[in-house]
């Protein structure tokens, strides 16, 4: 029979080893794709930050032009909105007929709660087809239920690397032209989602574009053409430049990569080019973004509330103008100046400033996290709900650190930025 599916794209935005795409194309004869630029996701949040600003949003764009030349590519027609999945996904099924919908199964609070309004819509007949498609080591294949995820990252890893293993990627067979049509949706720009448009700052240490094309050229950079790769694990805490680390994180985050690919690339890169720390450390990376889903899995909520998964309580406060202060670079401690002034001009930051920069909110100024979560999640161009609480919570002391470090930051200047040469690119701007 022929019958027709819908493939509903999240933070999967590519069409090389995606799950949904691929079964939707062996099981069905006709395959429509849809992707919504959700309203609720261009508000403000409960601390006042848009929850995604222009920087995030730009990449998301572009990631989404780019999947619409490579799903013409397929003969697939895709529908772009501005509005809710709620209301498109039920108009979409009446009108072509749809006999199933796939997608990436998602978990956290918002994204499930909107899987689940447009789920409560649909009649019986269609079928309602997720799978999780954004984990190196697919929750099936780990050996553990969620609620044995351990808490330490380092159980975690040693249990995976000895019992999971990783899947091999999705391929898909192109369709027949006859099913192509132009369905007459648009892109919105920055401005119709109500943000600001901006041009990119010189000084940016990612200036790339979102979109799977964008992703292989860098994977391409990163490992076959500069080989980079190759000293990974002594480069990858510096501050300046684009090269110091992947920069794989914004299309891992859209998944215009998935870790996967990556995975099977550094696999191919160790069997022709070498094979050493640095290789492997790539790889223990992509586990860390594991462990925080994983994590993310096990304590639902936990990880958006003060006390985190450890429920503790301290004495946090929310001081307004401390808060201000540390968005706009003007705290007593030039290094977290530079790194805020970094993100604010360009949505992204090092882990090694994320890292020092969470660390002084929250254990400097004990302002509540959340807060400093929330700011990241608006600016950061990577955000990713799991990596980004997860962190936060690690670093503030209500989550998976066991030793529950605080960072000295004068100390971390010194060693990181010995001769101030990050510190000045960034601190020129509060001096012009
Ligand atoms: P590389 O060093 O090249 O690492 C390769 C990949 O491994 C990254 O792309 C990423 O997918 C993964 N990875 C590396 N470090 C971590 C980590 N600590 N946790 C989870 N995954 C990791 N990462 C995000 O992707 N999204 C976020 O929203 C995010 N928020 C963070 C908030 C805080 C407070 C901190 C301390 C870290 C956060 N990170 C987040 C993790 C990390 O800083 C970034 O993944 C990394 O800086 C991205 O740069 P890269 O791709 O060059 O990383």
């Amino acid at each position: 029979m022929k019958t027709t599916a819908l493939v509903w794209f999240k933070n999967d935005l590519r069409t090389l080893d995606n799950g949904s795409l691929t079964q939707a194309m062996r099981d069905h004869h006709n395959v429509l794709a849809l992707y919504c630029f959700d309203p609720r996701q261009f508000v403000n949040n409960q601390f006042g930050f848009k929850k995604t600003e222009k920087y995030r949003a730009q990449f998301l764009i572009e990631s989404i032009q780019d999947l619409k030349k490579q799903l013409e590519r397929l003969h697939i027609p895709f529908f772009i909105y501005f509005g809710t999945p709620e209301k498109h996904i039920p108009e979409l099924i009446s009108k072509y007929d749809i006999a199933a919908i796939y997608s990436q199964k998602e978990w956290t609070q918002e994204e499930a709660d909107c899987s689940e309004g447009v789920k409560n819509q649909l009649s019986e007949k269609v079928s309602w087809i997720t799978s999780y498609d954004q984990f190196l080591f697919h929750p099936d294949d780990i050996l553990m239920s969620i609620d044995q995820i351990p808490t330490v990252f380092s159980n975690f890893r040693k249990h995976c690397e000895k019992y999971a293993s990783i899947r091999p990627l999705n391929y898909v067979q192109p369709k027949a032209p006859s099913n192509y049509f132009d369905t007459q949706t648009t892109i919105p720009d920055l401005e119709t989602l109500g943000l600001s448009t901006f041009d990119k700052d010189a000084r940016a240490a990612f200036s790339d574009q979102g979109g799977a094309t964008t992703a292989w050229q860098r994977v391409n950079h990163y490992l076959w053409k500069s080989k980079k790769l190759s000293f990974y694990k002594k480069t990858r805490n510096g501050l300046v430049g684009s090269d110091y680390s992947s920069k794989f994180s914004p299309w891992l985050a859209n998944g215009c990569l998935s870790p996967r690919q990556l995975y099977y690339e550094v696999k191919k890169y160790e069997a022709s080019i070498v094979k050493n720390d640095s290789t492997y450390w790539l790889i223990f990376e992509l586990i860390w973004r594991d462990f925080f889903k994983y994590i993310s899995l096990k304590h639902g909520n936990a990880i958006f509330q003060l006390g985190g998964i450890l429920q503790k309580e301290y004495g946090w406060s929310n001081d307004r103008s401390l808060v201000n202060d540390w968005i706009n670079g003007y705290t007593d401690q030039a290094f977290v100046n530079a790194n805020m002034l970094e993100l604010k001009n360009t949505g992204w930051m090092s882990n090694r400033g994320r890292q020092n920069v969470a660390s002084y909110f929250a254990k400097e100024l004990q302002l509540d996290w959340r807060i400093g979560a929330a700011y990241f999640e608006s600016l950061l161009i990577d955000y990713d709900v799991p990596s980004n609480y997860g962190n936060w919570m690690y670093v503030a002391g209500v989550g998976n650190d066991p030793r529950n470090r605080k960072f000295n930051v004068s100390l971390q200047a010194e060693r990181y930025d010995p001769n101030q040469k990050y510190q000045q690119l960034w601190l020129q701007t509060t001096l012009l």
